[in-house]
């Protein structure tokens, strides 16, 4: 697993500004073509207890 910086602090796998889960799904967002990086989505975020 390469370094991934995410600065969703507030998910469960967050850890000093990089994710530390052993893998990542990463989908589009509300649209069947991406054009942009806004438009895809980390669904493996799960929300910090
Ligand atoms: S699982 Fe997704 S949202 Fe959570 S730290 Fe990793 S890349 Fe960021």
């Amino acid at each position: 697993m390469p370094d991934i910086k995410c600065t969703v602090t507030e998910c469960e796998y967050n850890s000093d500004v990089k994710c530390g889960a052993p893998m990542i799904q990463v989908d589009r967002s509300n649209t069947s073509i991406s054009e942009k990086s806004d438009q895809t989505k980390c669904e493996t975020f799960k929300k910090k207890a």
